[in-house]
């Protein structure tokens, strides 16, 4: 077999080391792909496929993308789920014989991609890292854009889940031998990208080692990992992960922060997208989310604190109570909030930018947008400085100016920089000898040949004389064809043209040497000295960091603040007495959607004793699951520390909310329908406290009536039993022989939404009151709905002969709540029931009725 290219040798070689990415291997101005990469790239990319001469008989398929657009393609194949390592040439052409050596000098993954252009500036960029030891796991994650790293330990395979909902990473490393269940989970769940990592990557010895020389401790206590012996070993095999990705500075990435689950509200995924917290359940859409109403942040790392804190509400008062002071402050104080908000305007997205100065890809227009935004800093804390506030002191504190790192940048870079860092124009006339002396030369030189054209024009009488410049010619002498007999003997004639001809000189080339050589210089020069800056700036990463917490997090209190005037919130009291008395609440995003006077107000009272469990019936339409999410999503704003859509809120911390809601959205696939709600019901009735709150929306409807109507009835029983749950509970049904069971269990309650009946028609007040509804009024409904008349007339004859044959009495609640023997029968005989209900009314023809019934003809 003939033997490989050299250059085709050093690509064999380096995609050797890199099986499982897809190399971009730079030659010229281009990333090619060669072999079953080019194969690959070109079907995902859209792009040809060639083939270039590679020694060998057969050519290499090749295919390639221009390199200033690669971040482009790279991004498409990171969507793809590609991994793509970025080979480059680490020697100057120049300075070479022979072959340039090329390697890889990052590998670009979908968690540790760290182009500005293809992210989302209003949400972290999250890897994730799996680790399992008998009964814990281990979660680290790390967004390597702003370099926020966080690790804990759980006990639970769910546990795990509900962080993965929490972060919603782009990309998962898990150890081999985790829990297959875990991972299938995720995959089925999410659309992320997951890979495994071998274990050596998770050794204990190389794992503390490689922590100690990150963050550059002697032990790791200090990092809070003493209590984290998982949490330690999957932190270091992220690093190292992260080293062997980025093989560059991760120096932006100063702190970990260990965390327990239990300083959060534990929030499942199920309930995050129920509530609709971030984006809605249908389509995906921000539009319609509770960050949508409450995100009126001015910087994008306001807007990714905004979104932390909404996925992860406090338990402790003190610091929910901090936030709430603060916001009420901002809220009554509108000038004082906007002028702060004002300010807050212009500043640059610091943590980013901090990741781009340590990865060497910020350029001088970053610099100076972080001037710019550093230069409002000392505005910021004048108006902060007086606010008396804990919080607003803790963010005084963190604030710091960056005075030197402004200095610096005001004295060495150019108010008006390019974005480029190679072709000069950077450095400030005055900032270095170097760099002036070059610039004269040049000047000076440019001057002289001007000078010159005017001598050679007087010398030769040849008017139309112009001395010009190309990239391939340098300078040279222009004559038009007309003056040619003017023409001395000692021009040096270079090109003709189809009305001029150019020429050069001696002396004219003698100067284009000292202009070209110093303006080569100079662009070096420059180039060195802002690599220099940007170096210096990245050594202050730490206070820098500090400072863009400190605003985010003054940026998040401000949106509050603007919200809570705008949209007429107030404060919450929070309580530990497990009391959640809302009056006049309404639901925040439904407000907003239709016109807010026309939202009609309700109220709440649920406590750990009495008032446990409301049980709300009403028609369909009637508002039961927009009151319920209210509830819900009141609780969770006073625990996140916003103020809240009422008029009077006094909220009793809850550990947890669940939410199991209708089933006609659809969750996962290929599982029925019933099997995923009753998925959900194990795990509410598995995971709450009485701390929790429940919010239940028709359960057991995807089964017989009599299952289902067992099922939603026993489940209230475990959930009001305090040596269960004894959780606050807000459980909405159809099945009105629920309400039956006030009175019967401790703690349950009825409640209705009221509708008027208008003739036939119905009109929905909306209003939640006291005690059962009696009807469900669904034939009006469907009729509000549109159904044909007939359809409805003929519905309303079969609902009248149903009544009479008296089938509602099979569904015998009173049976349900006697004793055990009488259970037992009930038991035996319940899956005979089931046909029963129809077998019994045969003698009443509604059989044949319904058989009658041209289905197809109906809608
Ligand atoms: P249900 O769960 O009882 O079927 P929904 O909660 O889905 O009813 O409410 C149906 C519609 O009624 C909502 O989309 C909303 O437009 C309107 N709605 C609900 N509650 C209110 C309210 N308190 N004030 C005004 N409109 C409401």
């Amino acid at each position: 077999m003939a033997k490989l290219t050299p250059m085709m040798q050093q690509y064999m070689d380096l995609k050797g080391k890199y099986k499982d990415c897809i190399l971009f291997f730079r030659l010229g101005d281009f990333y090619e792909m060669f072999f079953e990469d080019a194969i690959t790239a070109s079907r995902e990319l859209e792009i040809t496929l060639t083939k270039r001469d590679c020694g060998q008989e057969e050519k290499a398929p090749m295919c390639g993308v221009p390199h200033h657009s690669a971040e482009t393609y790279i991004n498409k194949l990171l969507e793809k789920g590609y991994k793509v390592a970025i080979g480059e040439q680490v020697e100057d052409p120049k300075e070479v014989k022979g072959i340039v050596k090329r390697d890889v000098v990052r590998v670009v993954t979908p968690g540790t991609n760290i182009n500005p252009n293809t992210l989302d500036e209003k949400k972290n960029n999250y890897l994730m890292c799996l680790y399992q030891q008998e009964e814990t796991y281990g979660v680290a994650t790390v967004d390597i854009t702003t370099g926020d790293f966080y690790v804990t330990q759980v006990d639970q395979e769910k546990k795990v889940l509900d962080e993965v909902a929490k972060f919603m990473p782009s990309e998962i490393l898990y150890e081999e031998n985790i829990t297959v269940d875990v991972i299938t989970t995720i995959k089925e769940r999410y659309p992320v990208v997951i890979n495994a990592l071998e274990d050596w990557y998770f050794d204990s010895s190389m794992c503390e080692q490689k922590i100690k020389d990150h963050f550059n401790v002697h032990n790791l206590d200090g990092l809070g990992l003493k209590e984290y012996n998982i949490g330690t070993m999957v932190t270091g095999a992220l690093l190292q992960y992260l080293y062997e990705m980025q093989k560059n500075s991760l120096k932006h990435i100063t702190t970990l922060y260990p965390y327990t689950t239990e300083s959060y509200m534990m929030l499942d995924s199920f309930t995050r997208r129920n509530l609709e917290l971030v984006e809605t359940l249908r389509d995906k859409q921000r539009v319609g989310s509770l960050i949508h109403v409450l995100d009126k942040t001015k910087t994008a790392m306001g807007a990714r604190l905004l979104r932390k804190w909404i996925e992860q509400p406090l338990l402790d008062i003190e610091s929910i109570n901090h936030r709430l002071n603060t916001v009420e402050i901002l809220k009554n104080q509108p000038l004082l909030r906007e002028e702060l908000r004002e300010l807050l305007q212009p500043v640059y997205d610091l943590e980013r930018l901090m990741g781009r100065i340590s990865y060497q890809t910020a350029n001088p227009r970053d610099l100076i947008a972080f001037k710019q935004s550093i230069e409002v800093l000392p505005a910021i804390e004048q108006l902060i400085k007086e606010v008396d506030e804990q919080l607003c002191h803790t963010i005084y504190k963190e604030m710091d100016l960056l005075e030197d790192v402004k200095d610096l940048i005001e004295a060495s870079i150019i108010e008006d920089p390019p974005i480029t860092i190679k072709e000069g124009h950077i450095i400030k006339l005055g900032y270095n000898e170097g760099v002036d002396t070059l610039r004269k030369a040049t000047t000076q030189g440019k001057q002289w040949i001007a000078q010159l054209e005017a001598k050679e024009k007087e010398k030769t009488n040849i008017k139309s004389l112009k001395i010009k410049f190309n990239k391939v010619f340098g300078y040279y002498i222009e004559v038009t064809k007309s003056y040619l007999d003017l023409v001395p003997e000692d021009y040096v004639r270079k090109q003709t043209l189809a009305n001029a001809e150019r020429y050069i000189t001696p002396e004219l080339k003698e100067m284009e040497d000292t202009i070209l050589g110093a303006e080569e210089k100079v662009v070096a020069l420059e180039y060195d000295l802002f690599v220099k800056v940007r170096d210096r700036i990245g050594k202050e990463v730490k206070r820098i960091k500090k400072t863009a917490k400190a605003i985010a997090t003054l940026d998040v209190l401000l949106s509050y603040g603007y919200v809570a005037e705008r949209q007429n919130y107030v404060k919450p009291v929070i309580n530990d007495e497990g009391i959640i008395d809302i009056k006049e609440g309404r639901h925040p995003v439904v407000e907003k959607m239709i016109n807010n006077e026309m939202f009609i107000t309700n109220e709440t009272y649920l406590d750990n004793a009495e008032q446990r469990i409301s049980i709300i019936t009403g028609p369909n339409m009637a508002g039961k699951s927009t009151y319920m999410r209210q509830v819900a999503l009141i609780v969770l704003m006073a625990q996140i520390g916003s103020f809240v859509p009422a008029n009077e809120a006094n909220i009793g911390i809850v550990d947890r909310i669940f939410t199991r809601v209708g089933a006609s959205d659809d969750l996962a696939s290929g599982q029925s329908t019933f099997m995923v709600e009753m998925t959900e019901v194990a795990n509410i009735l598995r995971n709450a406290t009485k701390n929790s709150l429940i919010i239940l929306d028709e359960i057991g409807r995807g089964t017989s009536t009599f299952d289902g109507l067992s099922i939603a009835w026993s489940v209230v029983e475990y959930i009001s039993n305090p040596s269960k749950i004894g959780a606050k509970t807000l459980f909405a049904t159809h099945y009105h022989e629920l309400t039956e069971l006030e009175g019967k269990i401790d703690g349950v309650n009825n409640y209705c939404i009221a509708v008027k009946e208008q003739g036939d028609d119905i009109i929905f007040l909306r209003k939640i009151i006291k005690g059962g509804a009696d009807q469900s009024y669904g034939i009006q409904v469907a009729k509000l709905a549109g159904v044909p008349n007939e359809v409805i007339l003929r519905a309303k004859d079969l609902v009248n002969e149903l009544a009479q044959s008296d089938i509602t009495k099979k569904i015998d609640v009173g049976t349900l709540l006697d004793n055990e023997a009488e259970k037992q029968t009930q038991e035996e005989v319940a899956p005979t029931k089931q046909i029963s209900l129809f077998e019994e009314i045969e003698t009443h023809n509604i059989i044949k009725e319904l058989e009658q019934i041209k289905i197809l003809e109906i809608t």
